[in-house]
């Protein structure tokens, strides 16, 4: 890893904290250092050195293809060969894209492109709050949505430890911190219908919108329990409460009308990106339509230079393109059953104090010896110190694993057989080093 060292620390004079804000996340606190990429294709990742990994890290995600897809890359090509780097201007693209999208997703009658996740998040709030009147926000300890002011998490627990009344105790307050904890944000424990049903009978009238995740991606990978997400489509609805899904991480991953689909959820907005764009970025925000209604007049501000960009659009109608081909995610979840039941084996083989949870392509090997419902549970339990060593044998026998003991792995319509069985080896070797 020398090769990765040595930019290591030429980029730490000119860049804050050596790596940009999100490899920044992944990989701080972490030896061996970051590992500064040359390139990718399919399930496969080189870094500068000439290591080779079986990558179920995925860009954080968005390489639902694989690395280097070919139709993708050749539809980006191809865009910029032909017709350059259109943007800022109608294009039939995008409706195209947008059209796809309705047509994968029951609950979105239309549909807005934007760039990031943050940005999708940030419009869905908005459009709640002009659409119910209502200030507050409920969401969810451990869930992440993005870095705008108004949702960012801290995943620390002294931050969001709740008393009885499920509020935070502890607020970070200074110039630099985010402002979302103005007061407007009510933060409760997931996979509690109790919590949610309190929070709403206590301040029900004031409050915009609830926001989750359907599978808590960014603690791990944690399950609603049975009738929870209906037990949460209820209460919102009946207290006139938008519901926001947010399908960052699992849109066009758990099914093609992502974890909603995948769960029957219906809710009122939906945000995208990620998986969407097979590593282009791109993102979106789409719901009912007496709802997005307020963007076409003008009551909801939405803008962005770069947003429904030619080269992004591109990408994406080329990725949903592939993801229609029938059958395949089928074959992907069998795929992903292989690597749960590898995994699942060769943890009971060597007696470890570990489990997975997974849902189709995004799975967590937790160790940890208790069950994991809720983000508290996860901050008490989760044996970091056990899956650093792990993940760290990991990498040296060629596995990238997301480093984060709260994270996910990612599976992608290019990991074959072969890479999942070597994967289960060496995470038994990986084992038996720890
Ligand atoms: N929502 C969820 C559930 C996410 O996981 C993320 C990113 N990890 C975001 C929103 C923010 O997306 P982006 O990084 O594209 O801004």
């Amino acid at each position: 890893t020398h090769r990765s060292r040595d930019c290591f620390a030429r980029s730490s004079d000119v860049i804050p904290s050596g790596v940009n804000s999100t490899a920044r996340a992944v990989w701080s606190g972490w030896d061996p250092y970051p590992l500064f990429v040359d390139r990718g294709t399919g399930s496969r990742l080189f870094d500068i050195d000439g290591n080779e990994y079986i990558d179920y890290l995925l860009g954080l995600g968005p390489m639902i293809l694989g690395h280097r897809p070919q139709k993708v890359t050749q539809a980006v090509v191809d865009f910029i060969q032909n017709r350059g780097t259109v943007f800022a201007m109608p294009a039939a693209d995008e409706i195209a894209l947008s059209e796809k999208i309705v047509a994968a997703v029951p609950a979105i009658e239309q549909v807005r492109l934007c760039n990031t996740g943050t940005e999708a998040v940030l419009y869905a709030v908005r459009l709640a709050r002009a659409f119910t009147g209502r200030k507050k926000l409920i969401r969810f300890e451990g869930m992440y949505h993005g870095f705008s002011d108004g949702v960012y998490w801290s995943k620390h627990p002294t931050l969001e430890t709740a008393g009885p009344d499920k509020t935070p105790k502890a607020v970070p307050q200074g110039p630099g911190m985010p402002a979302g904890l103005d007061g407007s944000l009510i933060i409760l424990p997931w996979n509690d219908v109790e919590a949610l049903r309190d929070a709403i009978a206590r301040e029900g009238h004031n409050i915009a919108a609830v926001i989750t995740e359907a599978v808590m991606c960014n603690t791990g990978c944690i399950l609603p329990e049975p009738g929870y997400l209906e037990a949460m489509r209820e209460l919102t609805a009946k207290a006139g409460i938008i519901l926001i899904c947010d399908e960052v991480i699992t849109g066009f991953r758990l099914s093609l009308a992502g974890a909603q689909g995948y769960y029957g959820l219906e809710p009122d907005l939906s945000t995208f990106a990620k998986g969407l764009g097979g590593g282009f970025p791109v993102a979106a925000l789409g719901g009912r339509k007496n709802i997005m209604a307020l963007v076409a007049d003008g009551t909801v501000s939405m803008a962005g230079t770069y947003s429904a960009n030619g080269i992004a659009v591109a990408a994406a109608n080329a990725t949903l393109d592939h993801l229609v081909t029938p059958g395949i995610y089928d074959t992907l979840y069998e795929r992903c059953q292989k690597l749960v039941d590898g995994l699942s084996k060769v943890i009971a083989d060597n007696q470890m104090p570990a489990y997975v949870t997974a849902v189709g392509p995004v799975m967590q090997l937790w160790f940890a010896d208790k069950p994991i419902r809720h983000y508290r549970d996860a901050a008490r339990h989760a044996r970091h110190d056990v899956f650093r060593t792990w993940w760290e044998e990991m990498l040296d026998r060629g596995v990238l694993f997301h480093p984060g003991a709260f994270e996910n792995l990612f599976v992608s319509f290019a990991h074959t057989d072969d890479d999942i069985a070597q994967t289960v080896a060496i995470a038994g070797e990986a084992m038996r080093a720890v």
